[in-house]
C-alpha cells in the first residue's frame, strides 16, 4: 500500500531562476531534506535523477510529480548537449543522485562542468552528505579533513591508497561498502599506525550504530566481518599533526638503543599512531649518525 506523503511544509517559494540546480537529497531519513530542495524540485522543468526510480520515491513521499531523466555517469556524455541546450532556452534543470550531495563519489561532474564551461549558471542546494555526517558524530578533529572517497577494492592498490593519505596532517574520509570493511580497517591498521578512528554505519536511518576506537580495535571487531548496510569510516589525523618533529627522534632514539631500525620505526609508529614507512626513513638516518 503506498504510503500517504509526508505533510508537505508551509514553503514561500520564490519563481526559480534559470540554470543547473545541484540538490542534495535524504542519505536515509527522508525528512532530512531542505525546503529549498523542495521548492527546486516543485518548480523546476526537469529532474535528472541518478536512478529514476529512486527520486520517483523521494517526490512521492512529498506528493510531488515531476519530469524525470536518468543522468547516471554512463547517460551523462549522451545527454549533456542536449541539457545544454535546454539551459542555453532558459529552462530550469536540477540534478539529484540516489543520496546525499550528487558529485561527491556520484553523478553529475560532467554536467555540471558542462554547464559552467558553457556559462550557464550552477546553483548549489546543500543538504546531506553522509561524509559530513559522519565527520560531526566520529568524536575526532573536524577543523580540518580530507574526503577521500572509496579505497581501491583490492589490497596492494589500497595500500598504496592509504600510504599516499598517510602524511596528510588531517581527519580522513572514506566510503566502504561493508563486505570489505575488515581488509580495508585491517590495511589501515597497519599504514595508518593506531589512530583513533569512528566507523559510522546506516547514519539517519534505523539501525544506525557510530563505533569509535583506535583502528586496531576497529579492525578486530567481530561486528565488522561483513556488516550490513552503508558505511563511512573516519579516520583521526596521526599523531605527527600533534608530536613535533623532536618528540618523534626522541621517541625513535629511545628505541633504536634497544631494536633494529625497522622494529624501532614499528615500535614508534605503533605508539604514536604514524605511518612505520615514514619512520623507517627516519630511524635508518639516526642510526647512520656517528
Ligand atoms: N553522494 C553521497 C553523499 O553525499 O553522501 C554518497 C554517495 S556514495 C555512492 C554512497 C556511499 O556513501 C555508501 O557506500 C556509504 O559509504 C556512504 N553512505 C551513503 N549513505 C550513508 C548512510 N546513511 N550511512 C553511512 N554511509 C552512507
Amino acid at each position: 500500500m503506498a504510503r500517504p506523503p509526508i505533510a508537505p511544509p508551509s514553503l514561500n517559494p520564490v519563481p526559480l531562476d534559470p540554470g543547473l540546480y545541484l540538490v542534495a537529497t535524504p542519505i536515509g531519513n527522508l525528512r532530512d531534506i531542505t525546503l529549498r530542495a523542495l521548492d527546486v524540485l516543485a518548480a523546476c522543468d526537469l529532474i535528472l535523477a541518478e536512478d529514476t526510480r529512486v527520486t520517483a520515491k523521494l517526490l512521492s513521499a512529498y506528493g510531488l510529480s515531476k519530469k524525470l531523466e536518468r543522468c547516471d555517469d554512463h547517460a551523462a556524455p549522451r545527454i549533456s548537449p542536449r541539457i545544454m541546450e535546454r539551459l542555453a532556452a532558459g529552462e530550469r534543470v536540477a540534478l539529484v543522485s540516489d543520496a546525499g550531495t550528487p558529485l561527491v563519489s556520484d553523478p553529475g561532474y560532467r554536467i555540471a562542468r558542462d554547464a559552467i564551461e558553457a556559462g550557464h549558471k550552477v546553483w548549489p542546494i546543500p543538504g546531506p552528505s553522509a561524509a559530513l555526517a559522519a565527520l560531526t558524530v566520529a568524536g575526532l578533529p573536524a577543523e580540518r579533513f580530507l574526503f577521500a572517497g572509496f579505497p581501491p577494492p583490492k589490497t596492494a592498490g589500497r595500500r598504496t591508497f592509504f600510504e599516499g593519505l598517510a602524511p596528510v596532517r588531517a581527519t580522513l574520509i572514506f566510503y566502504e561498502g561493508g563486505s570489505r570493511l575488515a581488509a580495508s580497517l585491517a590495511d589501515m591498521a597497519d599504514v595508518f599506525g593506531d589512530r583513533p578512528a569512528a566507523v559510522c554505519r546506516e547514519l539517519t536511518k534505523l539501525y544506525e550504530t557510530i563505533t569509535r576506537g583506535t583502528l586496531t580495535q576497529l579492525a578486530a571487531d567481530p561486528a565488522f566481518a561483513d556488516p550490513k548496510g552503508e558505511l563511512v569510516v573516519v579516520v583521526g589525523p596521526g599523531a605527527e599533526a600533534l608530536a613535533s618533529p623532536q618528540d618523534i627522534d626522541q621517541a625513535l632514539a629511545e628505541a633504536l638503543g634497544r631494536l633494529s631500525p625497522g622494529a624501532a620505526a614499528a615500535e614508534v609508529a605503533k605508539a604514536l599512531g604514524l605511518s612505520r614507512q615514514d619512520l623507517y626513513g627516519r630511524a635508518l638516518a639516526l642510526k647512520a649518525k656517528p
